[in-house]
């Protein structure tokens, strides 16, 4: 079937954010109040901050102020990939933090292991599936990156299964595939809007008070207080908690280190039996290729596929916009990719195709901060894969509130900041010839050109 054709029908939406459970929003905050902590954003930073912060104290007075829905952002719009890793992946994680890298593994292990807990502790339905991730290769370059991937996996003790292309393809069955690893314990499948309004419940159920439909416009130091600001009322609180993603940063310094990158997915309609047994995928794991320009796919509860990736869009100038989550051009790619992947998927549609954005910095991996003597802390930077590693970002924003040191905020990791990017007009420039080098990479058996060996010798990239 012509791509186009199995697109036509495809609502302009995310498929997660349209579903029955959605619960109805909750109201706005109409006057003043106090708070201990305020926590704003209700993406997965600020719920799992406010969640947390009434596990560790449940006398603190928890507010927090979603400007929008909760989840409506990059929490209720994603893959549903929850990673371990809180470096990006182990590559960038061992190419910027070797002598912590073991370290960083076993927190990223434990927070995974944590997030599982919790799920079952508070009973949220978000179809948590410890699948882990199948690393495919489709160019034979991509099978020596893969070699050194597992090669140092394997120093560190973790158990990464090898795939011949026979082994692989019997995982999942694509003509693409020549070769792969498995990681079986790196990873869990969840439904992300599921998980987002799941903790929602769990923090009104410990007390959190959750506004949405709350922008906080500005925060003032009132020396006293930390007065955050809303359209109809100000909350005094004597901690804050800034888990706002990619969106314009209540302080200013962050603007520098953070860039909106565009990332697409479609959504198939349900397999049927015999599609699902003509593709295998028996133990349901996550997909991920291992181009430069990367696709990652799964399947649903009620085993539909979701296909994603390979354009990370930046628009010239860094706005964010509504218009910018539909690309169509993106999606005619994505849909022609998910047919030579799977040609055997003929015939299947799409039913949902929709963008969303990221908060992409220099290094990939998340960066922690405070400010205003240690009474507002941030976690962003993400840069696509924050399912679960915002959940280790919410603990270091607490444990930085707190005040004394713990094993994460004396990391290196965490004491660093990212490179800053360029301002515009070079910003854009020095993006899109990344992008375009990165392209270029893919078709020319990884080569990187001397822009992108240039970049890596500054530890700067460009990622999704
Ligand atoms: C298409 C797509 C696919 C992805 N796939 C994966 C994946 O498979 N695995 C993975 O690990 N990651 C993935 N990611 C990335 C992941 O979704 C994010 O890293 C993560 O959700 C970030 O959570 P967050 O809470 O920090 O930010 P967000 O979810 O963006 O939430 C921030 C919230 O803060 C609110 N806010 C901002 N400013 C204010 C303000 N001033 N006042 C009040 N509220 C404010 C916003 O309204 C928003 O709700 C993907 C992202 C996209 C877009």
């Amino acid at each position: 079937m012509d791509p186009l054709k199995a697109l036509a029908d495809a609502e302009r939406k995310p498929y997660w954010l349209d579903s029955p459970a959605k619960p109805e929003p909750l109201p706005r905050l109409l006057k003043d109040t106090t708070a201990d902590l305020a926590v704003v954003g209700g993406g997965f930073s600020g719920l799992w901050a406010a969640l947390m912060a009434k596990e560790r104290d449940p006398s603190l007075d928890v507010v927090l102020l979603e400007g929008r829905g909760i989840g409506w952002a990059a929490s209720g719009r994603n893959g549903g990939f929850a990673v371990a890793s809180l470096t990006h992946g182990l590559a960038n994680g061992l190419e910027r933090w070797p002598e912590e890298i073991t370290t960083l593994e076993r927190l990223g292990r434990a927070n995974l292991d944590e997030i599982g807990e919790a799920v079952r502790r508070y009973g949220i339905d978000c179809a948590y599936e410890r699948t882990g991730e199948l690393h495919v290769a489709t160019e034979p370059w991509q099978l020596d990156e893969m070699r050194e991937s597992v090669r140092a996996a394997r120093e560190l003790g973790l158990g990464y299964d090898v795939l011949d292309r026979d082994e692989v393809r019997a995982e999942v069955n694509s003509p693409t595939y020549v070769g792969g690893y498995w990681e079986r314990d790196g990873c869990a499948m969840i439904d992300p809007a599921r998980l987002a309004w799941g903790l929602r419940r769990a923090c009104l159920e410990l007390g959190v008070r959750v506004y949405e439909g709350t922008p906080v416009r500005h925060i003032r130091d009132s020396r006293a207080t930390m007065d955050l600001v809303t359209p109809r009322g100000t909350v005094r609180a004597a901690k804050v908690a800034l888990g706002t993603g990619v969106f314009q940063p209540l302080l200013r310094r962050l603007k520098h280190f953070l860039v909106p990158v565009y990332d697409y997915a479609l959504m198939t309609e349900p397999l049927s039996e015999e599609q699902l047994a003509s593709v295998g995928w028996r133990n349901r794991q996550g997909v991920g290729d291992s181009a430069n320009q990367f696709h990652y796919y799964r399947l649903t509860a009620d085993n539909r596929i979701l296909w994603g990736g390979y354009d990370a869009v930046y628009y010239n100038g860094g706005r964010i916009r509504p218009e910018y989550e539909q690309r169509d051009e993106t999606f005619a790619k994505l849909a022609e990719h998910f047919f030579t992947t799977f040609p055997q998927l003929d015939g299947v549609r799409f039913t949902h195709r929709w963008g969303g954005v990221i908060d992409t910095c220099s290094r990939f991996s998340a960066f922690y901060g405070h400010a205003h003597g240690g009474r507002l802390a941030y976690a962003v930077g993400y840069t696509g894969l924050g399912v679960a590693a915002t959940r280790f970002g919410a603990n270091v924003m607490l444990d930085l509130l707190a005040g004394e040191p713990t094993e994460r905020t004396e990391l290196r990791m965490v004491r660093e900041k990212p490179i800053p990017f360029p301002p515009e007009p070079v910003r854009s420039a020095g993006i899109q010839m990344t992008r375009w080098s990165l392209a270029r990479a893919d078709l020319h058996e990884g080569r990187r050109n001397l822009w992108l060996r240039t970049l890596d010798r500054m530890g700067l990239g460009f990622d999704s």
